[in-house]
């Protein structure tokens, strides 16, 4: 995948390094052509100065309509320097004015120059700028071809205006007056670029922002999933696992024994006579022994067996990986505790004891099965006195 991409990256630089030589092609047959034309100008407004001048520049300016190769151009062109040497150092009886009219006309060839050597840096800085746009922004960029193409345009169109100028004069105005054409659409499309750049940045930072508060959102929504997802397992009141979150967890166990032949047990506990407790010192007294005598369990058993509240002041434990001897051994020792915690109601001391029944988790045996016959266990517990642990 890492090969395809990098070859796609080559295959785009190497059309982009293509159409970077054509288009550099492009521009020197342009140049060529420009030079050509305007070599033709001067042949004929240099003309005048001198009889074998003349004779040499009819003779270049004939070469020059069509494209002369260099064999031909060399000997011409020597014996035009000769020739303008000559003509350079007239004889004293060519008068003032010859003279003069060379020595303008080299001061129009030098302005000439001036002014050609401008429009090409310019020219030469806008194609630079214009290939650096394109790479930068892919092959794709309509804006920026539609800009080489109108650039070439005025390229070809300052070739004609070199051609067809009256005079350097009115040849400089119409050379300015397009450069600041190219100029302007330049400018423009500069600013249409930045205008463009400053929207996407804009975009960009939004999207952006609009990314982060959606992870905000996605993360509220997690904690708050996750908040209701323990409120649903959790008891209001003593704040132990619930009834639901029992039966999960029994339903695992179940599973557990069943298939992988673990050993568990299954304990019931149910506080002794808390009728009265609710009977003598209140609803709200009743409240504080359920959640007293919850955390006591819970506290108890950490890290030994799961604990729940199964309904009322009834608590449901689950003894994973432990034997009956051993669950039975915790159940006795919970009572005891439990006996032991000191109430006080109406500034008096009051005892609260609890009974349990405790089972054996059959490896065909059900959750419902187990929890019956704990319940049955715990109600011999009862009859048998209370504050005793009953095992079946
Ligand atoms: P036993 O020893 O046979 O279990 O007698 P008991 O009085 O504990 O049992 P009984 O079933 O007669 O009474 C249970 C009482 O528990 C009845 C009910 O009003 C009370 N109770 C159930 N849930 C709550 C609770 O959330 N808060 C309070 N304060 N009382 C509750
Ligand atoms: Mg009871
Ligand atoms: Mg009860």
């Amino acid at each position: 995948m890492g090969s395809c991409l990098e070859q796609d990256v080559w295959e785009r630089k190497y059309h982009l390094a293509l159409e970077r030589m054509e288009r550099d092609e492009r521009d020197f047959r342009a140049l060529e052509e420009g030079l050509r034309r305007l070599a033709l100008r001067l042949a004929v407004l240099a003309r005048g100065q001198d009889g074998e001048l003349d004779g040499l520049l009819d003779h270049l300016a004939t070469e020059l309509r069509h494209v002369p190769s260099l064999t031909t151009l060399e000997p011409l062109l020597d014996a035009l320097a000769r020739a303008v040497t000559v003509a350079d150092d007239p004889p004293p009886a060519a008068g003032d004015s010859d003279a003069a009219s060379i020595d303008g006309l080299r001061a129009d060839i030098a302005r000439l120059q001036e002014l050609l050597a401008v429009v090409s840096l310019r020219l030469g800085d806008m194609t630079r700028y214009l290939a650096i746009e394109l790479e930068r922004t892919g092959l794709d960029d309509r804006e920026g071809r539609a800009l080489d193409a109108t650039v070439r345009e005025e390229m070809l169109a300052l070739g004609e205006t070199t051609l067809a100028a009256a005079d350097l004069g009115s040849l400089q105005a119409e050379v300015a007056a397009r450069l600041s054409l190219i100029d302007r659409h330049f400018r423009e499309y500069r600013e249409r670029e930045d205008a463009r750049l400053a929207a996407y940045r804009d975009r960009a930072e939004r999207m952006r922002d609009r990314v982060q508060e959606l992870e905000n959102q996605a993360t509220s929504l997690q904690d708050s999933l996750r908040r209701e997802h323990e409120l649903a397992l959790t008891d209001g009141l003593t704040s132990l696992p619930n009834r639901l979150a029992y039966e999960r967890r029994v339903a695992e166990v179940e599973r557990e024994v069943r298939e992988r032949g673990g050993t568990a047990c299954l304990g019931a506990f149910d506080i002794d006579h808390f009728k009265s407790i609710n009977d003598t010192y209140g609803h709200g007294a009743g409240d504080a022994v359920l959640r007293i005598v919850g955390q006591t369990l819970a506290r108890e058993l950490e890290g030994r067996a799961f604990v729940a509240r199964y309904g009322g002041e009834e608590f449901v434990v689950v003894f994973a990986g432990m034997d009956a001897g051993a669950a039975g051994e915790v159940a006795r020792e919970l009572c005891a505790t439990v006996e032991k915690l000191a109430f006080h109601a109406s500034s008096r001391p009051v005892t609260v004891t609890m009974s349990g029944g405790i089972t054996r988790f059959g490896s065909d045996d059900t959750a419902a099965a187990a929890f019956d016959r704990a319940d049955r266990a715990l109600y011999a517990a009862k009859r048998a006195g209370r504050n005793r642990c009953v095992l079946i």
